[in-house]
């Protein structure tokens, strides 16, 4: 990494020589996990670059937005609507950390029993190694799980400008009414962090900027139902999570290019793994970046993932905002409609979860289903019990994983995997 960029880090606060052992880290894991793979579609090579410039060029060009008044928006949960920071010219990014760091420091503020994914958000910000963190405005949590609902108190004393969001945990009249309420307490907390009122005409923009930024990963997503699958599943799970950091436009742009190069692919029965090799959906917790575990294990393990039923998957991008609005107040009650249909196991009862895994298993002609759990998260964990009993009514082989971010229950997973492969073969 340049001086340039040495000095930066600098300035914005982080621990040089923690932040050099996270990137050595990164840069390893990402040559053995991601440069390894074979047959990867050329526009990859997007990527690749985006992951090797991750703290570099795009915390380059979100100081420069700062610098031109645009604010930055941090957020750990996909019911942060990225319409409303658009419109009001503020930029949000995605928070949700996916490795280890600071484990000791964390563990004095948080029960050990806290799930992988709370953890980290705390590590990045103790250790002081996320630029993203250190360079947001506003940092929106919120209450969903149990675990990240208390952790915000604390939390709220280590990050500046700390917002929570009350999400709703019913699909009712009032939980709508909650949601719509809170986004309307959002906007005005951006409106006011920006000093721009957010207009008919910023909305619709950021509504069709978002929209279309979801577009290419529906396309992307729908080119995976091909046997042989054209892209592997770590290469697509890198656009999901790659999603929430890149700038939306150029985002779109390079994943509708990918799409033209698979559907190529598609038509010369070129895939990324040969034809009829096992297909796995993952569906539970969320994978943020780094944690490619699970689908490094599946991949070199005989099958292919072919879907993700995952807040860094299509749970978290699968519906539309409408874009037929014409007021603000029409607008943001397409924003509460397209929001409120995310399936996240907090709701209770979540029956609408159930239905999309099986939908999906169903679309993507997944073999088996590979439920993930992160250690402590009650939500999916609880649910996992009737999604296995739910498949397995219908024939669908499940497994039931659960994992936290270390690397010690590797070797055991990848023998439960690879019996659970067998097993969808015979
Ligand atoms: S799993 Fe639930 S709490 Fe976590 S990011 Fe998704 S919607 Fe938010
Ligand atoms: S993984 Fe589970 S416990 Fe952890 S933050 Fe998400 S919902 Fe909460």
């Amino acid at each position: 990494m340049s001086d340039a960029y040495r000095s930066m880090w600098a300035e914005m606060g982080l621990n040089l020589e923690a932040h050099d052992v996270l990137l050595g880290v990164l840069g390893n894991s990402y040559k053995e996990i991601y440069l390894a793979q074979k047959e990867r579609p050329e526009g990859m090579g997007y990527f690749d670059f985006v992951m090797s410039e991750v703290h570099g060029l795009r915390i380059k060009e979100l100081l420069d937005e700062k610098a031109a008044g645009r604010k930055i928006v941090g957020a750990y949960c996909v019911f942060v609507p990225e319409e409303i920071a658009l419109a009001a010219n503020a930029t949000l990014v995605g928070l949700c950390s996916g490795a280890d760091f600071a484990v000791e420091e964390v563990e004095k503020l948080l029960p050990r029993n806290t799930c992988a994914l709370i953890k980290s958000a705390f590590g990045f910000k103790l250790g002081k190694v996320c630029p993203y963190l250190e360079s947001a405005d506003m940092i929106v949590g919120e209450n969903t799980c149990d675990g990240k609902k208390k952790a915000y108190e604390t939390l709220g004393h280590l990050v500046k400008n700390l917002y929570v969001m009350d999400l709703p945990q019913v699909k009712s009249e009032n939980g709508r009414a909650v949601l719509q309420a809170e986004y309307f307490r959002f906007k005005a907390a951006v409106e006011a962090l920006t000093g721009v009122t957010i207009t008919a005409e910023s909305l619709k923009t950021a509504i069709q900027t978002v929209n279309a930024k979801r577009k290419a990963i529906h396309r992307l997503l729908a080119l995976r139902k091909a046997d042989p699958a054209p892209i592997s599943g770590l290469d697509a799970l890198l656009a999901n999570q790659v999603f929430f950091y890149d700038n939306p436009a150029r985002f779109t742009a390079s994943v509708n290019k990918i799409c033209d190069e698979l559907e190529k692919r598609i038509a010369e029965k070129k895939g990324a793994f040969p034809a009829k090799t096992p297909r796995i959906l993952i569906s539970g917790c969320p994978q943020a970046v780094p944690n490619w575990k699970l689908p490094f294990i599946v991949e070199s393990s005989g099958a292919v993932i072919v879907g993700e039923e995952s807040c860094v998957g299509e749970r978290g991008t699968r519906n539309l905002t409408s874009e037929s609005g014409q007021t603000v107040e029409e607008m943001m009650a397409a924003i509460v409609e397209r929001y409120f249909q995310v399936d996240c196991a907090i709701f209770t009862p979540n029956a609408e979860r159930l239905a999309h895994i099986e939908e999906m298993a169903a679309d993507y002609k997944a073999d088996g289903v590979i439920h993930y759990g992160l250690q402590f998260c009650q939500p999916y964990l609880m649910e996992s019990i009737p999604v296995e009993k739910a498949l397995e009514e219908k024939n669908i082989p499940c497994l039931r994983i659960e994992t936290d971010y270390s690397m010690e229950d590797a070797g055991q997973l990848k023998t439960r995997i690879e019996a659970f492969v067998e097993q969808i073969k015979g």
